[in-house]
């Protein structure tokens, strides 16, 4: 059956690989509500932007008085919550926006979406979904031991990003113990793919490679993550929102525990093969690997165990880290407009356009 699903977040690079998904292998409408930060990017929506499935709400998660608008507006049927501030080390170094969006702006839309569902005939009410998107970061630092963090691990976040999604994961699952709202939390692994906002580990590394820049690696390179392919997780959260059981925490990743090291030297090989044409004064792409003096508070290892969401909803991803980073590098070769554009800050200008 189709949905009127609100995403939120749906301009960044998560949530824009949700909204395409949607659009391009569902027949659900989507309402995506981004306030355009710097890290939104109206231009990663082209393909399905003129669908008549697709509608842009241009606002503010905290702000209650626009998103009851919206509500009253597109009537949503399920709520998909990835809007936020994501970046950990903008969080170390200016935390209150973080605090903002990431709490009081889940808040704020907890409100929103419990005032509009409140008032739903009750087929409607049961069958409405809130669906919050979180990070495996909440769990905290697994140094030092072979475990993998389950739906049942604690909660320890060590950065201000990661305290502050931990923050929202409490509120969202007690708006469902206190006011019954129909939710679930999904927690994710570290993501990669196309339209990677160029900050973030993987695309500044292709993107410093290609530049001939030094590519700078935190420490001596040895923290684990364990990365998921975008659009796995795209096809998860749609799973999870659609076939989910209410109140209950998916934890989703990839099976791929990679050391940061691992990570950047894959990239230089790929590029070897796929960009052999370096730039001045580079003879291998790996030379240009710089260890530069790690983050405060740096988690040594995350590793997801994503049985839960493979038993009971059946869902694997289809990438291996393998595939997933040849697509990622090659798709980056190819799409030099739309990192170009981020690159000169003229992608904020397709916001005008709306
Ligand atoms: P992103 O930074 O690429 O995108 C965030 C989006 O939210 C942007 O489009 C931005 O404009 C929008 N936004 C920010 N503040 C807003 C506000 N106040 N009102 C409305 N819109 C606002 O983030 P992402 O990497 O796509 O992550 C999406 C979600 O998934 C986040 O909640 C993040 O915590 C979670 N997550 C991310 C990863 C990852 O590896 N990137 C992994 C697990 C979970």
């Amino acid at each position: 059956m189709s949905s009127r699903i609100l995403v939120t977040g749906g301009a960044g690079f998560i949530g824009s690989a949700v909204v395409r998904h949607l659009i391009q292998n569902t027949t659900h409408v989507v309402g995506n509500i981004d306030q355009l930060t710097y890290a939104g990017n109206l231009e990663s929506l082209t393909s399905i932007s003129s669908s008549p499935s697709y509608h842009f709400y241009h606002v503010d998660i905290c702000d209650a008085v626009a998103l009851s608008r919206v509500f009253n507006e597109f009537r949503p049927t399920a709520v998909m919550h990835l809007a936020a501030e994501s970046h950990v080390d903008r969080s170390i170094d200016g935390p209150a926006e973080f605090i903002q969006t990431n709490i009081v702006g889940t808040y704020t839309l907890l409100e929103a979406t419990r005032n509009y569902w409140s008032n739903l005939d009750a087929d409607k009410k049961s069958a409405f979904r809130f669906h919050h998107i979180s990070t495996d970061e909440v769990y905290g630092d697994l140094e030092g031991t072979d475990d993998l963090f389950t739906e049942d691990t604690p909660y320890a976040p060590s950065s201000p990003y990661s305290a502050s999604k931990a923050s929202s994961d409490h509120l969202v699952r007690a708006w469902q113990r206190t006011y019954g709202l129909p939710t679930l939390v999904t927690n994710c692994s570290n993501n990669y793919g196309p339209y990677h906002f160029p900050e973030k580990l993987i695309p500044h590394v292709i993107l410093n490679a290609l530049a001939g820049k030094p590519l700078p690696v935190y420490g001596d390179g040895s923290q684990i993550r364990d990365w998921l392919y975008v659009e796995d997780h795209a096809r998860a959260l749609v799973q999870v929102v659609t076939e989910g059981v209410v109140g209950k925490t998916y934890n989703i990743g990839g099976h791929n525990e990679k050391r940061n090291i691992e990570v950047v030297q894959t990239i230089c090989d790929l590029l070897e093969e796929l960009a052999p044409n370096k730039p001045a004064g580079v003879s291998i792409y790996r030379d240009l690997i710089t260890f530069v003096k790690d983050r405060p508070g740096h988690d040594a290892r995350y590793a997801i165990d994503a049985s839960k969401i493979q038993r009971e909803l059946g869902w694997v991803p289809q990438e291996t880290f393998e595939t997933g980073i040849r697509k990622t590098v090659a798709w980056y070769l190819e799409n030099r407009d739309w990192w170009e554009r981020v690159l000169s800050g003229d992608y904020r200008l397709t916001r005008l356009g709306e």
